[in-house]
């Protein structure tokens, strides 16, 4: 590995001493197209570049193998859209109070992402991008939070927290239609905020679109923010993806395998795109899932313990990878703890776009610490709280401290030998386990109560679903 990375370095400094300038990563004139690649409830052990066996997923393991795997990447929240409000705004989302998934209710002002926070379409916009949005959204569905006030240029796709998958299955024209409890997964798709008929499985469909973004933009600095909605249930796939897994006997196993090879091509498309267009050593592309597998959907978080919504590694730690040919290493793992937060961290640097400074971005820049010119970690500490739970987290280093404070409970682990979070070392090294409280609790209150009422508070009229 190490003499991957030193290989890696010679290789850069004689490309970067010999090549155009907006090759650099230092450069900060430099602009480097953006796509990320977003699932949802997708499970740690669910891709390739994990160990998955029994669902191939070429075209996503080529962003691993030609770029990083984070083996220690994680996310803000072990749900979908308090870990979307942290991701987009590089900030911890219990800094505004965005602490549970809100309501959908598209009447709703507080209840999205607060307009003072600014997202990084907002803030690429500063330095030129064009930006464009596919699928799930999540950030709010009155209309003041939806992605085309939000900064971006273009938007396909729904504002609510999950969707049916078969076009016949879109029967309300909007949200504000909608006249009973889980209605808002059967609306139809919005292409900005002009309703569209479509006529593909709903996975084909984003990454047709997002195909068609690149072709459109490729001219300028363009950031595309593809947001697949599956493996999230409904569990559902076309016959042409089930039709790969007829071996596998568990019926929901099989269908979330389906959902996720569908995502898999429509990865390979967008790779294949860019290589097509030449602008594969001009695009940085992640892909990561928006929390741990889910317990519904058939998904595995292997070795890691639980699951989505909790505050365990199988909640928040998901598959991760990032490629920049030319400009980071290919084919190597990076195992200090990094977040979805470094995403924006890592293009505000590079664009020298400016932010805030009453809103200091939580999310760093990754790029020395992939090509070595920075040992250290990404991140001395990470923190996660679950507002309604009352769980708070600390990972320093190895070491992480679980605090079920509704419980009454404490847990520490140390994740080097222990990823499955099985024994609990908390009477064993208590000076370690009062150093974490100290720093969680010091976090802690730095962040604001609840803004919004949770999902499930909306009730339209009528029977559920
Ligand atoms: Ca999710």
């Amino acid at each position: 590995m190490k003499a991957t990375i030193l290989l890696f370095l010679a290789t850069s400094a004689i490309i970067l001493a010999a090549c155009a300038p907006n090759q650099s990563p230092e450069n900060q004139n430099s602009k480097p197209n953006l796509v990320i690649i977003l699932t949802d409830d997708q499970g740690y052990a669910d891709v390739g570049f994990n160990g998955c066996e029994d669902i191939p997923t070429p075209h996503i393991d080529r962003i691993a193998h030609e770029g990083v795997r984070f083996t220690n990447g994680y996310v803000t929240y072990p749900v979908c859209s308090p870990s979307r409000a942290g991701m987009i705004t590089g900030r911890y989302q219990g800094r505004f109070g965005y602490r549970r998934n809100p309501t959908l209710n598209p009447w709703d002002e507080n209840a999205g992402l607060p307009l003072e926070e600014e997202n990084i379409a907002e803030i690429l916009k500063k330095v030129g991008y064009h930006s464009g949005y596919v699928g799930k959204w999540h950030l709010g569905t009155h209309p003041k939070f939806r992605p085309n006030v939000r900064g971006f240029d273009e938007f396909y796709g729904f504002v609510a927290g999950g969707h049916r998958y078969f076009p016949e299955d879109l029967t309300y024209q909007t949200i504000e239609d909608v006249d009973r409890k889980g209605g808002w997964y059967n609306t139809k798709i919005l292409r900005n905020e002009r309703r569209v008929e479509t006529d593909e499985y709903l996975t084909d469909e984003f990454s047709h679109e997002a195909v068609d973004f690149i072709v459109k933009n490729q001219d300028k600095p363009f950031f595309l923010f593809l947001s697949y909605n599956a493996p999230h249930t409904p569990m559902q796939a076309s016959q042409k993806y089930l039709d790969r897994f007829a071996h596998i006997d568990d019926k929901l196993r099989r269908t979330y395998a389906a959902m996720v090879s569908a995502v898999d091509d429509g990865v390979g498309r967008v790779l294949d795109t860019l290589d097509q267009l030449e602008l594969a050593d001009d695009t940085l592309v992640f892909f990561l899932s928006d929390n741990g597998g889910a317990s519904n959907n058939g998904s595995r978080n292997t070795p890691l313990r639980a699951n989505k919504g909790t505050v365990y590694e199988g909640g928040m730690r998901v598959p991760f990878a990032f490629r920049w040919t030319g400009s980071i290493p290919s084919g190597i793992d990076y195992d200090n703890p990094v977040s979805s937060m470094d995403m924006l961290g890592t293009m505000a640097v590079l664009t020298g776009v400016e932010i805030a400074s009453d809103r200091p971005l939580d999310g760093v820049n990754l790029i020395p610490y992939l090509n070595g010119s920075n040992p250290g970690q990404p991140h001395d500490v990470l923190f996660w709280q679950m507002f309604d739970k009352d769980h708070a987290v600390i990972r320093q280093g190895h070491d992480k401290l679980v605090d079920l404070n509704k419980e009454n409970q404490t847990e520490l682990y140390d994740l080097s030998n222990d990823k499955g979070e099985s024994e609990n070392l908390l009477s064993t090294n208590p000076k370690k386990a009062d150093s974490l409280q100290e720093q969680l609790d010091q976090w802690t209150s730095q962040l604001e109560p609840a803004r919004f009422d949770p999902l499930g508070t909306w009730n339209p009229p009528g029977p559920a679903e």
